[in-house]
């Protein structure tokens, strides 16, 4: 039941506050606090959402116990303003706005001026002396209410007005004489007689409950509903509805009003941000009629009111702590404010906003760290295309294509289509953009000198994808338009051919790829990361570190990162990486010098000779791991062991198998007849990870070797190393039995041969569902576990990514089958349910288990919130993504 609908403010004293948004919507709300704090504010009183509530399910009626504490509150008004309601010497006019507890803006509708008849007129003209002002306002309330309460439409009334002003040869409204405006408020008049059939309603206290109901009616309008519904806003219960004493900015030329913020909403600096007109009322600044101007001219013209606008704008900061954007009015001078709500703000003003105000201690940490959003600060980090250019090139028909958006930034250069092409690019300081169908592990050096990768084939973890990510670098992938033809150095699409050295530019946030040129600009954060900037010259850098120190101080969970490289590394704890998360060994087999000996590896038929093979790999492996432990002095180093099936690394065409026959010395066909024994019809379900290590144990025994000695090697330096090994795609407790005792035996050998006491520890990734139901039994095993979230989501959904990723998924997510890509936001119901099941009864065997995650997932903001509510130790991403991380863990521990 429902025991009060008003709640009234004026005159400093309010019965609500900014605490009742849900109530009294954010305007109202919004009103009573400043009035509280004695900012000028036009009294009024606001009917609840409740009352909508109750107006909704009546029937759309006003209810009737709403009648008489509505004339409670108006005789209440009538004695805040000196002022009488439909009558007397000095007639009070009235707004009556809108306004839910979730801002819509210009969603829902006002009138204002309410009040207004014949009587009233004349008495406001007797009290004024301004019959100029008298029929403005009348006008503009006849034609507000008309379209507001009376659903009679704009254009007539639009329409007079400009006969109006052209029939006395002017072009502003304000430049009309009283008599016109006269003759143009009764046109009005029987604009709405001859659209409703009545005639215009001349009783305020009629008015004000018509306008009440009009204003609950535009909660349920088409332009609301659509904003809700594209907002997902719901559970609401209603527009709440002010009426507020009107003040008036059209008395003349030293009245007006505006629209400011309290700091530049682009930039976060602070001065006061908006504009203003001179003989104006309400939404004539934002309506475009004339040209306002911007807030620094007032300063000349109205000292006055302009130091009052920032007087308030001391008070608002001082108390909401954050930046506001108001709506103010001045009549003759005086200011009165209408309207205080958050600023909404780019990416940049989120941070400098926040870092300001929490050096001036006006924020804590957790407030800092709440004001900004992990997609702002990864638009912080990215390098990026200038706006408006980007959008003259759509306009002009410029996109070519679109693809995956596999790694955000953006990238303009010649084509080229061969890795090599890229890198003499890149020695001659010249820009490319790599296009290739695919890339594959040989092209790295090439897609390192690239400034944006673009690929025709391959999902959001192809190669390409994968390693741009890691790159921070531009990346668009499975751009199926693209017709690729390396050999010749082009690629159509439609009819359009683009050759090598055409300019095209892609942009890693959309997948759109661009024809020509568009200007680019480094983010200076990453400059900074980069050492091509110095920090202290940077003010966008010093705030995000600011926000990120804060959050550094919320957070519980770590944040590591996935490196495979001492150069990765170190970006990675520039970026406040607090270990590393995951180095796959794999990709190092790759470089040049090491492919021939691992391929010698694979192909033998024996053990010595897979050893001796191995004996030429151990010096690399430990050359990169020791250049990794260093990297991370002091910080974990989790390094997963020999994982992809030994296929991958085979010779595939005749060529090359000619070349690596005749420098192992291996006869050809025998060597063919090898490769296909390493075939597999499913490759990812195949012979890989743990299950190499079961078959080939000197594979696992070199990996442990050279990580115990590198260890030994940099512990040596004084460095602290602490090295954690780690074992792929286990299924069943007694692989990692059998594994652990092979890595501990031989790391025990290799510290007994030295002499040395190092403490390392050996885990396993958890990314097969067995694995994960039967967490306690591998626990046993385990000094920690690893969430593998691209395998294990691909083994829980029995789906694999890349094929899904460019055939179903994108109709699957149209459907709403699934509510996004699970690859790039875990899924929390089903994977997740596992990662929860694995932390349980794996922390049951062992109590203080640790527990992380090394997928991608590891870098996204609401997979990371669940990491942090299932208690998983840390997260682990990609360097670029430490920041994001940081962040949204810290939000998640804020809850
Ligand atoms: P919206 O939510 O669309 O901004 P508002 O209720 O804020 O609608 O009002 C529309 C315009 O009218 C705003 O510019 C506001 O400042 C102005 N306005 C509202 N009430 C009054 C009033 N009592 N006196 C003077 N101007 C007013
Ligand atoms: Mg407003
Ligand atoms: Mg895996």
């Amino acid at each position: 039941m429902v025991d009060r609908r008003i709640y009234s403010f004026g005159n400093g004293e309010a019965e609500g506050s900014a605490s009742m948004g849900a109530l009294l919507g954010g305007k109202g709300a919004g009103l009573q606090e400043m009035t509280r704090l004695g900012i000028p504010v036009p009294p009024g009183f606001t009917i609840t959402t409740e009352t909508c509530d109750e107006w909704t399910k009546a029937g759309q009626k006003v209810p009737e116990a709403l009648l008489p504490e509505l004339d409670q509150a108006l005789e209440r008004l009538e004695r805040a303003s000196g002022k009488t309601f439909g009558r007397g010497d000095n007639p009070l006019l009235v707004s009556v706005r809108s306004g839910a507890a979730v801002s819509m803006p210009g969603m829902m509708e006002t009138v204002l001026n309410l009040g207004l008849n014949p009587d009233t007129a004349t008495a406001l003209g007797r009290k004024t002396g301004d019959a100029r002002f008298v029929w403005d306002t009348y006008r503009r309330f006849v034609q507000m209410f008309s379209n507001v309460v009376a659903n009679v439409p704009h254009e007539p009334f639009e329409r007079a007005l400009e006969a109006a002003k052209h029939a006395a040869k002017v072009k502003a409204d304000t430049e009309l004489p009283a008599a016109v405006l006269e003759r143009v408020t009764q046109e009005f008049k029987d604009l709405y007689r001859k659209h409703k059939g009545a005639a215009f309603p001349d009783d305020p206290r009629a008015q004000l409950v018509a306008a009440i109901g009009a204003v609950f009616a535009s909660y349920w309008g088409k332009k609301a509903l659509e904003y809700r519904r594209i907002e997902k806003i719901e559970a609401l219960l209603g527009t709440a509805v002010t009426i507020q004493a009107m003040v008036f900015g059209n008395t003349g030329p030293r009245s007006g009003t505006g629209v400011a913020f309290t700091r530049d909403p682009s930039t976060g600096d602070d001065h006061l941000y908006g504009e203003w007109l001179a003989n104006a009322q309400g939404e004539d600044v934002v309506a475009g009629i004339r040209t306002p101007r911007p807030i620094a001219e007032m300063e000349a013209e109205l000292p006055e009111t302009y130091r009052a606008l920032h007087e308030v704008k001391a008070t608002l900061e001082e108390h909401y702590r954050d930046m506001q954007d108001v709506e103010f009015t001045w009549e003759e001078g005086k200011l009165y404010l209408l309207q205080t709500r958050r600023g909404k703000r780019t990416a940049l003003a989120a941070v400098r906003v926040a870092a300001d105000l929490l050096r001036l201690r006006k924020i804590d940490l957790r407030e800092a760290v709440s004001r900004v959003e992990p997609r702002q600060l990864m638009q912080l980090l990215a390098r990026v295309f200038d706006v408006k250019a980007i959008e003259q090139a759509r306009k002009q028909g410029r996109v070519l294509a679109k693809g995956l958006p596999a790694s955000p930034g953006a990238a303009s250069g010649p084509v080229v289509f061969h890795p090599e092409d890229a890198e003499k690019a890149a020695a001659a300081g010249k820009p490319a953009i790599l296009v290739r169908r695919m890339t594959s592990p040989e092209d790295i050096a090439g897609m390192n000198a690239a400034c944006g990768l673009l690929t025709s084939v391959g999902g959001m973890t192809s190669h390409a994808a994968v390693v741009a990510r890691g790159m921070g670098k531009c990346c668009i992938v499975g751009c199926a338009q693209l017709r690729i033809d390396e050999d010749e150095n082009r690629f159509q699409v439609g009819e359009r051919i683009v050759k090598k050295g055409d300019v095209v530019s892609i942009d890693g946030f959309t997948g759109e790829v661009f024809l020509g040129e568009l200007p680019t600009q480094d983010s200076e954060i990453f400059e900074v990361v980069q050492g091509r900037r110095n920090a202290a010259t940077s003010r966008v850098f010093q705030d995000v570190d600011l926000v990120l120190r804060a959050a550094d101080g919320v957070r519980r969970l770590k944040v590591r990162a996935n490196a495979d490289t001492p150069q990765d590394a170190r970006v990675a704890r520039t970026l406040g990486a607090e270990g590393i998360g995951l180095v796959r060994t794999e990709h190092m087999f790759f470089a040049e010098d090491r492919i021939l000996p691992m391929r010698e590896m694979i192909l033998a038929d024996n053990v010595p000779a897979r050893k001796a093979a191995l004996e030429k790999l151990l010096p690399y492996q430990r050359d990169d791991f020791a250049g990794m432990f260093r990297a991370m002095a002091g910080l974990p180093v989790t390094i997963r062991l020999l994982d992809p099936p030994l296929h991958e690394f085979l010779p595939e065409t005749d060529a090359i198998q000619r070349a690596v026959a005749s420098r192992i010395g291996m006869d050809l066909t025998e060597l063919k007849a090898r490769v296909l024994e390493h075939h597999e019809l499913n490759p990812m379900l195949g012979h890989r990870g743990c299950r190499l290590g079961v078959s080939h144990p000197e594979i696992y025994e070199m990996q442990a070797r050279a990580v115990i000695e590198a260890a030994c090697v940099v512990a040596s330096e004084d460095v602290v190393v602490r090295p954690e090994i780690m074992v792929p795609f286990i299924g069943v407790a007694k692989e990692l039995e059998i594994l652990r005792k092979l890595i501990v035996d031989e790391a025990e050998r290799v510290l007994k041969e030295r002499g040395e006491r190092i403490a390392y520890t050996v885990g396993t990734m958890i990314e097969i569902p067995r694995a994960a139901i039967t967490a306690d039994q591998i626990a046993r095993h385990a000094d920690f576990f690893s969430f593998g979230t691209n395998d294990l989501t691909q083994m829980t959904f029995g789906i694999s990514r890349d094929d899904a990723e460019k055939a179903f998924l994108p109709d699957y997510e149209a459907k709403g089958i699934l509510p996004e890509n699970p690859f790039a936001v875990l899924d929390q119901d089903g994977v997740g349910g596992l990662v929860r099941i694995a932390v349980e009864r794996g922390r049951m065997e062992k109590p203080k288990l640790k527990c992380g995650i090394c997928g991608e997932h590891g870098g996204d903001p609401s997979s990371i919130a669940f990491c942090h509510k299932v208690g998983l130790d840390y997260v682990s991403c990609s360097p670029y993504r430490v920041p994001i991380a940081r962040l949204a863990a810290a939000r998640a521990a804020l809850g």
